[in-house]
């Protein structure tokens, strides 16, 4: 059993190539839902939907978001309303949070909210929310403190931050079958998702880290950074504002307790002598996925990496 953990764009793209290399049923994805947020009544949880929908082959991946073919006729009759439609949702992505919202309102946890839409999508690889218990990404900013999907998408991320926490994380557990699968997983990989708002909130939920220190199986992070530059969206602004060198390094530096290698871009070979000086391996290779050959090259990579039990 491989375990994965994951925000949603850099990390579908690696779970997309993962999914052709390994037995699917062989998967466990820890996801980020520190993202999650409540709109119109309804509970949206981005990370978690992209990579559903990504196994489910729904995915819209040149969006990286929501589900490819969508519509918006609902979101339009909103806005008639007068509410807000800057967070965009189709309206066949509604039905999956009309669903969850049912769900969680007849009692079900986010964990088996999840499970049953991954089933209903004929998902086969298990898809964990990192916790069930609310977990609030917070951007501090001059101008006040703001969820992270406002900083984000509603202001393009144009903020300067002072600080990013996450509300609720030292109350929070781990939900069912996350620590169990780090513990029992043959290998672990942590994908080229956001260091800070991706992974750091699952590192955050307590228990988490420490598991992971423990584990004696190879653990391998790929970078979502080359250079000084993040492939897309605001992880070096992020990285900048928690005091993380904006780099691979960085990256490296920031998992150093729990990893054992980490995969950077050929244009960070030159790094890898101070990765090493983590005590970790560095390897370099091709980490951009433009496309599906890319993805499972880059998979198929990073499973070498992780010896043969996966
Ligand atoms: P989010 O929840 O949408 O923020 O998704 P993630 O945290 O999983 O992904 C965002 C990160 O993915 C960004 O930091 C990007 O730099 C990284 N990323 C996007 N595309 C790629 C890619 O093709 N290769 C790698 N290595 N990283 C990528």
């Amino acid at each position: 059993m491989l375990a994965v953990l994951t925000g949603g764009t850099g990390g579908a793209k690696l779970i997309r190539g993962l999914s052709l290399e390994v037995e699917p049923r062989d998967l466990v994805i820890i996801c980020n839902t520190a993202d999650d947020l409540v709109l119109y009544g309804l509970h949206v949880s981005p990370d978690l939907d992209t990579i559903t929908y990504t196994l489910a082959g729904l995915a819209d991946e040149e969006k990286g978001w929501g589900i490819k073919g969508d519509t918006f006729a609902v979101l339009e009759q909103m806005r008639e309303y007068g509410w807000q439609t800057w967070f965009r949702l189709g309206d066949r992505d509604l039905g999956t949070h009309l669903t969850r919202s049912a769900f969680l309102r007849e009692g079900s946890s986010l964990s088996q909210a999840t499970d049953r839409i991954r089933t209903a999508l004929g998902v086969k690889a298990s898809i964990l929310p990192m916790s069930d218990d609310r977990v609030e990404t917070r951007i501090v900013t001059p101008r006040g403190e703001i969820p992270f999907q406002e900083f984000f998408v509603r202001d393009r991320w144009s903020d300067e931050i002072e600080r990013v926490y996450f509300a609720g994380a030292e109350r929070s557990r781990p939900a069912p079958g996350v620590i169990e699968a780090i513990r029992g997983a043959a290998g672990i990989v942590v994908c080229p998702s956001n260091p800070v708002t991706s992974i750091g909130p699952i590192l955050a939920v307590p228990g988490v880290r420490a598991a992971l220190r423990e584990v004696e199986r190879p653990i391998v992070a790929v970078s979502p950074v080359i250079g000084g530059v993040a492939i897309s969206g605001p992880a070096a602004k992020l990285m900048a504002s928690a005091g993380i060198e904006v780099s691979a390094f960085g990256v490296a530096k920031a998992y150093a307790d729990f990893i054992d290698t980490v995969v950077v871009a050929r244009e960070d070979e030159g790094l890898g002598v101070r990765i090493a000086g983590l005590g970790l391996r560095a390897v370099a290779t091709d980490i951009l996925m433009n496309n599906l050959a890319d993805k499972r090259r880059l998979a198929h990579e990073v499973l070498a990496l992780l010896g043969p039990m996966c």
